[in-house]
């Protein structure tokens, strides 16, 4: 936490920030919602496993969401910037047609989910592509420009309000019922979080100066990158990394994120065999294989009920390890929990670290990802890892007011999840 904190306050130095692990980049959302906003809205959601179009309706007292998903094919994953934005544009306008919206200039938000460098609410230059994406012509370059330009081609018409991540995203519509509501946090195929900063706090800040607050996207995935996690690190964290795309890059979420911790435990099942403690010194092609141990596996031996493991001797069977024993079973599913509790106590420090940074008495986190979502402890395991590493000051507030973390499937059907509640 204090190596994080460290991170935090270099990157939110514009001087500093490029020695930083943690960027901290400014959002320029400096309002959160009332709940009392009303009228229609467009979003586009590109970064995660799908693209998404949505149409929000909001009054004071009702939400109504409309989306569809639609692929992003693989060549025009790999294509030019140019073929991604009007593929975007493309399907916008198809959807604009059939929810009959397409004769009105609706505002629109564009959730774009890769690192982004701002440089006003409606202006952001890609530093890097990263989850499969590799379009050319658009690193260094104002990804709202690209789609203003296709919608202009294609035809429609929509006013672009904001970009803004993911993070950024969960927490406003967070926010948008949970007035306490002060850090976004996403535990998908990867990991990062942003928080409500004093503008005080950041040197040279180039926004509003008469608003108090902004929203800070920490890209807290990178913290390591300069060496802080090595007292953590284990042998299976570094082949991970060194097997990786971006060996050297993303340590946090690495050991935190969808997308690496079948891996890991995949590592340990085969160190193990290696050594003999388990299946009786057996392994398999499918095992000894990069990538076979999925993160939805860990979920699902996790998900047994303790003494039974059903699930845990499917994902085995799947794993050609048919033959096994209860007391295999039982370690399988003790390496499973050492791996995600590791993992949920790391996001846990990193939240922890945002909320004694930010010393108010309370605060309402909003997460979202299929990690925190379907694994069965991780919420668990969260509340209590931060409600030990909270400061005094808001541990004393804690009783009163938990810190709440919220999932949400859609906005219709939140469900609060509080900390002293089953
Ligand atoms: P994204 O982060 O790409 O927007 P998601 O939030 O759906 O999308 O996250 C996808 C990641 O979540 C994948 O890496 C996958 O391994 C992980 N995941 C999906 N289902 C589960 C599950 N049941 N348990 C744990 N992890 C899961």
């Amino acid at each position: 936490m204090d190596k994080m904190k460290e991170q935090i306050v270099l990157g939110l130095n514009p001087k500093t920030r490029s020695k930083s692990s943690v960027k901290c980049f400014n959002t320029y959302v400096q309002d959160l919602p009332t709940g009392k906003e009303h009228g229609k809205f467009l979003a586009l959601d590109l970064g995660g496993t799908n693209f998404r179009v949505l149409l929000i309706s909001l009054d004071e007292r009702h939400f109504d969401m409309q989306s569809k998903v639609f692929s992003v094919p693989q060549e025009i994953m790999v294509g030019t910037g140019n073929q991604l934005f009007d593929h975007i544009a493309d399907c916008l306008a198809k959807f604009m047609k059939e929810h009959h919206v397409h004769n009105i200039k609706l505002p629109l938000g564009f959730t774009f989910s890769f690192p982004l460098e701002q440089i006003g609410l409606t202006k952001g230059i890609l530093q890097r592509w990263t989850k499969g994406f590799n379009c050319a012509g658009v690193v260094g370059e104002d990804v709202v420009q690209f789609l203003r330009d296709a919608v202009e081609r294609r035809g429609i018409a929509i006013d672009i309000f904001a970009i803004l991540n993911d993070t950024t995203g969960t927490l406003m519509s967070c926010a948008w019922k949970n007035h306490n509501c002060r850090v976004g946090a996403i535990l998908g195929t990867g990991s990062n979080a942003c928080y409500v900063e004093r503008i005080e706090n950041i040197p040279d800040f180039d926004g509003d100066m008469n608003k108090p607050y902004v929203i800070i996207n920490t890209e807290w995935g990178a913290f390591g990158d300069n060496g802080e996690l090595n007292f953590i690190a284990t042998q299976y964290d570094k082949e991970v990394d060194n097997k990786s795309i971006n060996p050297g890059k993303q340590l946090h979420e690495k050991m935190i994120s969808g997308m690496y911790l079948g891996e890991i435990v995949r590592l340990l099942l085969v160190k193990f065999s290696k050594d003999k403690t388990i299946f009786n010194g057996k392994s398999s092609d499918a095992l000894e294989t990069r990538g076979t141990f999925r993160t939805e596996y860990i979920s699902d031996i996790e998900s047994d009920k303790r003494g039974v493991f059903s699930s845990c001797r499917r994902v085995l069977n799947i794993l050609e390890l048919g033959e096994v024993t209860d007391q295999d079973c039982s370690n399988v599913r003790y390496i499973c929990e050492c791996v995600s509790r590791r993992a949920a106590h790391l996001a846990s420090a990193g939240i922890a670290t945002l909320i004694n940074k930010m010393a108010i008495p309370s605060v309402t986190v909003g997460v979202d990802g299929s990690l925190y979502r379907y694994h069965p402890h991780f919420h668990n395991l969260m509340m209590d890892k931060i409600g030990q590493l909270v400061t005094q000051e808001i541990t004393v507030s804690f009783g009163f007011i938990p810190v709440a973390i919220l999932t949400f499937q859609d906005l219709n059907q939140q469900t609060l999840r509080e900390g002293n509640q089953e």
